[in-house]
């Protein structure tokens, strides 16, 4: 299972969402048994980073079925046919597709009925909307309504056989996620989530399983709020692969200290014992591998000459988990970063293996950096996966997952 990441933008982020009015408070929620064939009116589009195609480079498109093409505000193409795999690519301010030029900023390909649109080898409900990033970079976001996505994104984030509660527990946590970044990251960015662990898991059309299905149908526009009564918000639902035996505070990903509501962390969990990560043997990085991994991330490791050892600064409260450490160089000059951004830097690099979460300890061996004791696969903030798991097989309910793993908070319906 993928560890939840968030977009390093966000951090700084701190608006909310305020649900609209008209909310049903938890009391009225009930798991809905009957399948629901359409979607109802008002579900939210949300917007999905899927692809991202270097200045100058093709990006190949086609769709399975009817389509329309819009650009500049118009329809400047319709079929009932599928559109064959074209590259679409980008010069002087243009568009150019199957021979075709579109003068506009954005260009997007609509996919009509029950077509999707294919942007290399996976298909998207609804439409990708073609743009370019300030560096020349072609971005291809999927817009589609929310419980499609989610669909999309239970299917890659659990496995085939787990429990329909443990699915549904997610559904409710990658919605209220989702919700999140909408109204926070979303307002400032032409998209609202990435398609991959930076923020959740997508795999598209093919992804989508029946399980996955019935996941979301089941939670239609269900999120978790907190807050005091009449004032609740939607948060931050993080979530990920296994705790390691407790749940971390968002702290140990970003903003301060978190001492009270439901991203606190402090919640023991036996229940995630099942995965092979709830425990992993030590892992050892050469310095020169940690030096190399941080220095592509961080100009000012870069400055730093070479790596003489990490120290950790700060550990979270209840655990020795390292929260900030310190990268010390052989100039004898020290950069802070958060204990986190050295996994995921290890983790762009290739080099390293087996290093599964921050929830260990690091010890400086002279060559190389020893991580042991590691426990959990992931940040361990909010929600354990295998967790859920474990307890939707011991008879939990969807409402019990999630009140373990995100304490005080409440179900309400968004939509
Ligand atoms: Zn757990």
């Amino acid at each position: 299972m993928p560890d939840r990441r968030r977009h390093p933008a966000v951090y700084a982020v701190s608006a909310v969402v305020v649900l609209s009015a008209g909310l049903l408070a938890v009391s009225c929620y009930q798991c809905r048994s009957m399948p629901r064939p359409t979607p109802p009116a008002g579900i939210p589009i949300v917007r999905v980073l899927v692809a991202e195609v270097r200045a100058g480079e093709a990006v190949s498109v086609s769709t399975t079925g009817p389509y329309e093409i819009h650009a500049a505000g118009s329809v400047v193409a319709r079929s009932m046919a599928s559109l064959g795999e074209g590259k679409l690519s980008r010069r002087s301010g243009q568009w150019r597709l199957h021979a075709a030029d579109y003068p506009a900023d954005e260009l997007a390909v609509v996919a009509v009925g029950q077509s999707c649109v294919r942007v290399g080898s996976r298909a998207y409900r609804g439409k990708v909307v073609f743009t370019t990033a300030a560096n020349g970079k072609i971005l291809a976001v999927n817009h589609l309504d929310m419980e499609s996505y989610l669909t999309g994104v239970l299917a890659r984030e659990l496995y085939r056989s787990w429990h329909i509660r443990a699915y549904q527990a997610q559904a409710i946590a990658a919605r209220t996620y989702a919700f999140y970044e909408m109204g926070t990251f979303g307002r400032t960015h032409r998209y609202d989530l990435r398609a991959d662990q930076s923020s959740q898991v997508y795999g598209g059309f093919l992804a989508e399983t029946d399980k996955a299905r019935r996941a979301v149908e089941t939670t239609g526009g269900i999120v978790l709020a907190t807050g005091p009564e009449g004032h609740e918000k939607v948060f931050k639902a993080y979530y990920s692969s296994c705790c390691g035996g407790m749940t971390n505070s968002a702290y140990v990903l970003s903003g301060p200290p978190v001492t009270s509501g439901p991203l606190a962390g402090g919640q023991k969990c036996e229940d995630c014992k099942a995965s092979s990560r709830y425990r992993w043997p030590a892992v050892t990085v050469s310095k020169d591998i940690v030096y190399r991994a941080l220095s592509r991330q961080y100009r000012e490791v870069a400055d730093l000459g070479g790596l003489k050892t990490i120290e950790v600064v700060e550990e979270a409260g209840a655990s020795t988990r390292p929260v900030w450490i310190n990268v010390v160089g052989t100039n004898g000059r020290k950069v802070r970063i958060r204990a986190d951004d050295l996994r995921i830097s290890l983790l762009r690099d290739g080099q390293t293996r087996g290093l599964y979460s921050m929830n260990c300890r690091i010890r400086d061996t002279g060559d190389a950096i020893v991580f042991d004791g590691g426990r959990g696969f992931g940040h361990g903030v909010g929600l354990c996966q295998w967790g859920a798991q474990g307890k939707a097989l011991r008879g939990c309910s969807v409402q019990e997952i999630l009140q373990a793993y995100y304490p005080g908070a409440k179900l309400f319906r968004a939509y």
